[in-house]
C-alpha cells in the first residue's frame, strides 16, 4: 500500500480537454499544480501502435460500454469517453468548431450570460486554436465515402459539403483517430497542453480516482480519493491533496458524482441535471464498386444546411475490423455482411438536443446511472434526418442503404424506406451513439438554474471550480472540444488573475 499525501496551490481532477488546459495555464503562472487522473498514462508513441481492441481496453472508459438509459420514447444511447491521461481528447476525430453564433445568442439573450459573447470568447478560441494547431482539412484528404455523400448532397439538395477544421499537423489519413493517432499527428491535450504543464512544474498522478472535495471553514480545501492501478484497477492506497483551490474537470459524466458526494449544490438540485449528449446516428450507403472508405481523413467535411431543423451531418468512418464487429449475423451471414465493408460509405447525423439527461450516483459500482428522456421535439428529428441521409446516399449512387434501426435489413429504394414508417418507431428501436456529454454542472447566472458562474466558480463553495464539458451552458449542435477548451481557458485566465501569488515564490 502506498498512500499519497500532497500539498498544492491548485489540484485539478481530470486531465482531459478541460483539466489539461487549466492545469497548463496555472502551472505556467507559477502555481503549484497537482493533476489527478483516474486513467493510465499511456504515451502517444505507445497507444499509436496499439490495435483498436487494445485501445478500447486501455484508453476508453469501460471499453466503450457506457450508456444513457433511454426513458420513455428515447433511444438507449451509447455515450463514449476516454479514461486515460488526456481524457476523451485522445480519442477525438480531431473535429474543431468554435461555438456557433446562434448559440452565443442563446447564452446571452436567453440565459442572461452577456459576458459569453462571441467577441468576448474570441481571444480564448484564438489561443486554443494556436496551441492545438487547428487547420482546415484539404479536399484532397476526403475519403471516397465522403466524396460520394457530397455528390449526393449536391444532387439532391443543391449544396456542397463544407471542409471541417481539425487539430492535426501532418495527418496521414489512416482513419483511426478514435483509437489514438498512430502518427502523433493529432494535437490532443496530452501532446499540446500537458507537456507544457509538466515543464512548468505541475505534477501529474495517473490512476488516482478522486471521490470527494474536502472543505474547511466553508471553503474548498482539497480532495480525497484512492489509487486504482492496472487494468484490474487494484486499490493500492489512499490519496489526499490539500489545496485551497480545487478544479473539478472529470467530464460531464463524472464531475457531478464528485460534487454530489461533497454536498455541493445540495439545496438547489442542479448538479447532474441538464445533461445533453448530441444523440448521433450512422447511416451507411452500399455501392456496387469498392470505395475503401477508410482511406482518407476519418472526418473531413460536414453540412450545417439543416441546422434550423436541429440536425448536423458530418463525415466519418470506422476502421474495418471494428465495423465488422458491429455487423449483424453469424457465420456465413456475418461474413457476407463484412465483405460489404469496402463498398460502404458512412455518414453521421447529430441531433442538436435539449438538456434532458440526469447523472446520479449508482448504489453499487463506480459508474453513474445516467437517464435520458429525449424531448419530443428531438425525437421528431430522428426520422426526417435518417430519411434525408438515405436520400442523399441514393442520389450519390448507393444501391442499398443501412439505417440505424435495430433488426432492420438494408433498404434498396426510398419506397422501401417509407414502408418502415420511421416516424412511428419507438425511440428504443434506434441505435444511437454519443461522444458529447455536456451541461451537467452548467454555467448560468443563478444557483437556481446552474451549478457554476461563468468563471467556473461553484455558487455555494468558495475555492471550488468546474472546467470541463459539464460547464457548457447548453447543447451546441456541433462537436464541443474547442468550446470546452475555450471556456477552460477563460476560467484559467481569470483564476490566474485572482489566485494569491504566494505559490509563485514557493
Ligand atoms: C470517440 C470520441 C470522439 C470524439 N471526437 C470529437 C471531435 O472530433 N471533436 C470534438 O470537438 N469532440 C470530440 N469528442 C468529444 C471530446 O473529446 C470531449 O467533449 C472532451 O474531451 C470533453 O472534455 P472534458 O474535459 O469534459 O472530459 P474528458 O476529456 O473526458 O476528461 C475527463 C477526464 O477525467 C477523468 N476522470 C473522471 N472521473 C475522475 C475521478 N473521479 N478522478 C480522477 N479523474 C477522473 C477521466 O478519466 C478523463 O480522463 C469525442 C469524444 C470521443 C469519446
Amino acid at each position: 500500500v502506498s498512500d499519497l499525501n500532497l500539498d498544492a496551490d491548485v489540484v485539478v481532477v481530470g486531465s482531459g480537454a478541460g483539466g489539461a488546459v487549466v492545469a497548463c495555464h496555472l502551472a505556467e503562472a507559477g502555481h503549484r499544480v497537482v493533476i489527478l487522473e483516474e486513467g493510465p498514462w499511456i504515451k502517444p508513441e505507445v497507444y499509436g501502435q496499439m490495435r483498436p481492441s487494445e485501445t478500447i481496453r486501455h484508453l476508453w472508459r469501460e471499453a466503450a460500454m457506457t450508456f444513457a438509459i433511454g426513458l420513455g420514447d428515447s433511444p438507449m444511447i451509447n455515450v463514449m469517453m476516454g479514461r486515460c491521461v488526456g481524457g476523451s481528447s485522445v480519442l477525438t476525430g480531431g473535429v474543431c468548431f468554435r461555438t456557433p453564433g446562434h448559440i452565443h445568442h442563446i447564452w446571452q439573450h436567453e440565459r442572461g450570460l452577456r459576458e459569453l459573447s462571441e467577441a468576448a470568447l474570441a481571444p480564448c478560441f484564438d489561443d486554443v486554436e494556436r496551441v492545438v494547431k487547428v487547420q482546415e482539412v484539404p479536399v484532397s484528404m476526403r475519403s471516397q465515402s465522403t466524396v460520394l455523400f457530397g455528390k449526393g448532397l449536391e444532387k439532391s439538395v443543391g449544396v456542397s459539403l463544407v471542409p471541417l477544421r481539425r487539430n492535426t499537423e501532418g495527418c496521414q489519413g489512416k482513419s483511426r483517430c478514435n483509437f489514438g493517432c498512430p502518427h502523433g499527428a493529432k494535437l490532443s491535450v496530452d501532446r499540446a497542453y500537458l507537456p507544457r504543464a509538466l515543464a512548468a512544474g505541475a505534477q501529474l498522478f495517473p490512476e488516482v480516482l478522486v471521490s470527494k472535495v474536502v472543505t474547511k471553514g466553508g471553503r474548498a480545501a482539497g480532495v480525497v480519493g484512492k489509487r486504482v492501478e492496472g487494468t484490474e484497477r487494484r486499490v493500492t492506497g489512499k490519496v489526499r491533496v490539500n489545496a485551497p483551490t480545487v478544479v473539478i474537470a472529470a467530464g460531464a459524466w463524472h464531475s457531478p458524482l464528485i460534487l454530489q458526494a461533497s454536498g455541493v449544490g445540495r439545496w438547489k438540485d442542479q448538479v447532474g441535471r441538464n445533461l445533453t449528449v448530441h444523440p448521433a446516428f450512422r447511416v451507411m450507403g452500399a455501392f456496387a464498386e469498392k470505395i475503401d472508405g477508410w482511406k482518407g481523413a476519418l472526418q473531413s467535411a460536414f453540412t450545417d444546411r439543416f441546422e434550423s431543423e436541429g440536425m448536423t451531418l458530418t463525415s466519418l468512418f470506422v476502421p474495418p475490423g471494428v465495423l465488422a464487429a458491429t455487423m449483424p449475423g453469424v457465420g456465413q451471414t456475418h461474413l457476407a455482411k463484412a465483405r460489404l465493408i469496402p463498398h460502404l460509405g458512412i455518414f453521421g447525423g447529430t441531433v442538436h438536443d435539449e438538456g434532458s439527461g440526469v447523472v446520479r450516483r449508482a448504489w453499487v459500482g463506480r459508474e453513474p446511472v445516467v437517464t435520458y428522456a429525449m424531448a419530443a421535439k428531438d425525437k421528431a428529428v430522428i426520422a426526417p434526418m435518417l430519411t434525408r441521409m438515405a436520400e442523399i446516399w441514393f442520389a450519390g449512387g448507393a444501391r442499398e442503404v443501412f439505417l440505424p434501426v435495430l433488426g432492420s435489413e438494408g433498404v434498396r429504394s426510398m419506397d422501401q424506406l417509407k414502408r418502415l414508417h420511421l416516424e412511428t418507431l419507438h425511440g428504443s428501436r434506434f441505435e444511437s451513439g454519443s461522444q458529447h456529454p455536456l451541461g451537467s454542472t452548467r454555467i448560468g447566472n443563478s444557483a437556481d438554474s446552474s451549478v457554476v458562474d461563468s468563471y467556473g466558480q461553484a455558487w455555494d463553495l468558495p475555492g471550488l471550480y468546474c472546467a470541463d464539458g459539464g460547464v457548457v451552458p447548453s447543447s451546441l449542435g456541433v462537436n464541443p472540444q474547442l468550446t470546452i477548451m475555450a471556456l477552460a481557458t477563460r476560467i484559467a485566465w481569470r483564476m490566474r488573475e485572482r489566485l494569491p501569488r504566494r505559490a509563485a515564490v514557493a
